[in-house]
């Protein structure tokens, strides 16, 4: 059991509960934030009731000073963070060709702009102790683009950048820097797609089914391991063969 703290964004989500879990299966002190403050006491009780528990530290990952807030919170609550997982984030799809100012913005704040939020407060830390895990949760959408999501496909693919970078500065220091790329998920994200649509994506996947968080957070798990400390700035892809080569 390691006892290393890792803060994962966006904990109370469909993918980011499966997260938590996996990691707090493995002895890591987990943390998430949240924006509301009932929604995110009713999870935390609910994990409880499961055998697990998690903190919580409240910070919308769009703002830059409620993100730093929410990391020295978490840090007062835990100790310093080992392990940073950059889950939170949105859709608001629309053609581009009609896409509000508002829609383009909310996406690249909360799935963009976050990741620079969080992960500069933590960033320091880590590299005084020679010690880190960061990992990016993209999407199979920032590799392949999609239709009506120029907006979070820019974000998702902007996190490869980010990732590569921030890998190369950080790989002598212990850190190692990664993305995850989920395919299509079950979880709320996903399941506001209309059922036919879902359908539709669902046969066009050679695994023949979305997939479920819990695969998502299996590759996690596995790469903030000890072990995995020359996987760096690569991006794992988790779609059941939805998109395949390079
Ligand atoms: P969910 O909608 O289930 O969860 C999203 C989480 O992010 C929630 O906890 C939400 O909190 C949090 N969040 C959203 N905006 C903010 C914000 N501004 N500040 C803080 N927290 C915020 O989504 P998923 O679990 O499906 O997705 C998790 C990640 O995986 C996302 O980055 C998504 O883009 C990515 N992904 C998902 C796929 C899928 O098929 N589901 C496929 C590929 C990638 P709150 O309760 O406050 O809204």
């Amino acid at each position: 059991m390691s006892g290393r703290v890792a803060l994962v964004t966006g904990g109370t989500g469909g993918i980011g509960t499966a997260i938590v879990k996996r990691l707090a299966d493995n002895g890591y002190r987990v943390a998430t934030n949240y924006r509301n403050a009932e929604k995110a006491q009713a999870w935390q009780a609910q994990m409880r009731d499961a055998g697990y528990e998690i903190a919580i530290a409240s910070g919308d990952v769009s703002d830059h000073e409620e993100a730093e807030k929410m990391v020295r919170d978490v840090e007062a609550q835990l100790g310093p963070i080992d392990i940073l997982i950059n889950n939170a984030g949105i859709t608001r799809d629309g053609t581009f060709h009609k896409m509000h100012a508002l829609q383009w913005q909310d996406v690249i704040n909360t799935n963009l702009n976050s990741v620079y939020n969080v992960t500069r407060p933590v960033i320091e830390g880590m590299r005084d102790r020679k010690w880190g895990r960061i990992i990016q949760i993209s999407s199979i959408n920032g590799l392949k683009g999609q239709y009506g999501q120029a907006n979070y496909a820019a974000a998702k693919a902007g996190m490869h950048g980010f990732t590569i970078s921030l890998a190369r500065e950080n790989a002598k220091l212990g850190i190692t820097v990664n993305t995850v790329s989920p395919g299509y998920v079950a979880t709320d994200m996903v399941m506001a797609v209309p059922e036919e649509v879902r359908a539709k994506i669902a046969a066009d996947i050679p695994t023949g089914r979305l997939g479920r968080p819990e695969e998502i957070a299996y590759a996690v798990n596995f790469l903030v391991a000890d072990e995995a400390a020359w996987i760096t700035g690569s991006n794992l892809d988790i779609n059941g063969g939805h998109h395949m080569g390079w």
